[in-house]
């Protein structure tokens, strides 16, 4: 996946891709007043950097709002820390179904964010 150039072309620090990079809050490391969020942001979590995903976009743009909600309050913004914001379901004969839906129970480390479940065959 390939973001667009238009970040780069405006000046904002982006990776090989051409997304942009972001502190801990999804705020650019070059441009703090902007935050970025989806397939358009080099966002690293514990694991490594997050790909583009439905599941990495929706947590991040509901976090980017919250965090611009907070800035208004004149508040600092909250690191992002990924969480499920979706019920996968694995299908195929030989896989089963699982389902995280709710990012608190992510947050709990009670999800697969491989997809654990998938290829596990049914007995
Ligand atoms: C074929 C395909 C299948 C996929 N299947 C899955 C899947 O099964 N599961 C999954 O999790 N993910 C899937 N993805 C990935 C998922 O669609 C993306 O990761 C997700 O949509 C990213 O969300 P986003 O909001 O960052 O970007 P987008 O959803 O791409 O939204 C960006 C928006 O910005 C608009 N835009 C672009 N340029 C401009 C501009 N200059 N001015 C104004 N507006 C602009 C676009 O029109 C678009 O509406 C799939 C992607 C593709 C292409």
């Amino acid at each position: 996946m390939q973001a667009s150039p238009l970040a780069a072309q405006a000046g904002f620090t982006v990776d090989d891709r051409g997304r942009i990079v972001t502190d801990e809050s999804l705020r650019s490391i070059s441009h703090p007043h902007v935050y970025a969020v989806g397939d358009a942001a080099h966002i690293r979590q514990r694991y490594g950097v997050m790909h583009g995903t439905c599941q990495g976009g929706m947590p991040t743009g509901v976090h980017a709002a919250m965090s611009i909600a907070r800035e208004l309050d004149g508040k600092q913004p909250k690191r992002f820390r990924f969480g499920y914001f979706h019920m996968p379901v694995s299908l195929g004969r030989a896989t089963r179904s699982s389902s995280s839906p709710a990012p608190t129970t992510a947050r709990a480390g009670h999800t697969w964010p491989g997809g654990r479940p998938s290829g596990t065959r049914r007995r």
